[in-house]
C-alpha cells in the first residue's frame, strides 16, 4: 500500500487512534522532514529550559527557500541513530506536552491559502501511511475535535500568521531574501529571546524599525513573537500591526 492522501471538508470525520498499545507506536517518528514553525521553536525552547539560540544550534536545521530566501527550519534528526527524531524515546515522545504542531496535526494535514480581502480558507487532507495503524482505530472523530483534543488552536493562530508572511514574500516579486535582511528575519521569527534583547536593548539592528506598541521586557513570549511576526510580515510588506 502506498501513502494515500484523501482530501476532507471542514466538517468530515474520520476513523483514528494512538496511543501506546498500538503496534507501530514510535513507527512514526523518524526519517521525517519536521518544519518547524516559530511557535513550535518557543513552546520547544521553554519546555526544554533553553534559550532560542541554543535551541537552534543543537536541535534543528536552516536551509533556504531557493525562489524566495525564506529560512526553512527543520528538526535536525539524528542520524547515527537511524534518523530518529532527537526527541523520541522508548516510551514515546519525551517533549509530548511541547510537541511540534505537524506532530499534533498528524495524520491530518492542513493547508491555507488567503482570499482577495485577506481572509484565511482552511484546506484538510487525511494522511494514510503504510506503516500507521491508528486508521483501523473504530473512534471516530471530526476535525474541530481533532483540533481541540491536539490542543492545536494556538499553533494555526500563530502558522496562519507565518503563512500570510511567506504568502507576501512569495507574491511581491521581489528579490530573494539575502543578506541581513535575511538574518534579521531569521532572529524575529525564529530567535525570539535574541529578537527581545536586541529591541529591548536598542541594538535591533534592521533598517525598518518594528511597528506596532513594542512589548514590555518582562511580557511573555506570546506577546513578543506576536510582535516580531508583526514586524516579520511588514518587512514583507503587509500591515505591522495587529489585524
Ligand atoms: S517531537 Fe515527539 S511526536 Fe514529534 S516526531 Fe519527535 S518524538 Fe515524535
Ligand atoms: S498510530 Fe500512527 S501516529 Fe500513532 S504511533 Fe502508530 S504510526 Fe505513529
Amino acid at each position: 500500500m502506498e501513502t494515500e492522501i484523501h482530501p476532507l471538508e471542514a466538517e468530515d470525520s474520520f476513523n483514528f487512534d494512538c496511543h501506546r498499545q498500538v503496534p507501530c507506536f514510535n513507527a512514526c517518528c523518524g526519517n521525517l522532514c519536521q518544519i518547524l514553525t516559530p511557535y513550535d521553536i518557543v513552546c520547544l525552547k521553554n519546555y526544554l529550559r533553553c534559550s532560542s539560540g541554543h535551541f537552534l544550534e543543537r536541535y534543528a536545521t536552516i536551509r533556504t527557500g531557493p525562489a524566495t530566501g525564506l529560512p526553512v527550519v527543520s528538526l535536525r534528526f539524528d542520524q547515527r541513530q537511524g534518523g530518529l527524531c532527537p526527541f523520541v524515546g522508548p516510551d514515546g515522545c519525551t517533549v509530548y506536552p511541547a510537541r511540534p504542531g505537524s506532530c499534533r496535526l498528524y495524520p491530518l494535514a492542513r493547508g491555507a491559502s488567503f482570499d482577495p480581502q485577506g481572509k484565511p480558507r482552511e484546506h484538510w487532507a487525511l494522511i494514510r501511511e503504510p506503516h500507521c495503524r491508528g486508521h483501523e482505530a473504530s473512534r471516530t472523530r471530526t476535525i474541530p475535535e481533532w483540533i481541540h483534543d491536539q490542543g492545536l488552536d494556538d499553533y494555526l493562530e500563530f502558522n496562519d500568521l507565518m503563512l500570510e508572511i511567506i504568502i507576501l514574500q512569495n507574491r511581491s516579486g521581489r528579490k530573494p531574501l539575502a543578506g541581513s535582511r535575511r538574518r534579521n528575519f531569521i532572529t524575529a521569527c525564529y530567535d525570539l529571546d535574541l529578537f527581545r534583547q536586541q529591541v529591548v536593548n536598542g541594538s535591533w539592528g534592521s533598517g525598518q524599525e518594528p511597528g506596532g506598541r513594542v512589548p514590555s521586557a518582562a511580557s511573555g513570549d506570546r506577546a513578543w513573537l506576536n510582535f516580531a511576526l508583526h514586524w516579520a510580515r511588514q518587512e514583507m510588506g503587509g500591515s505591522g500591526h495587529e489585524s
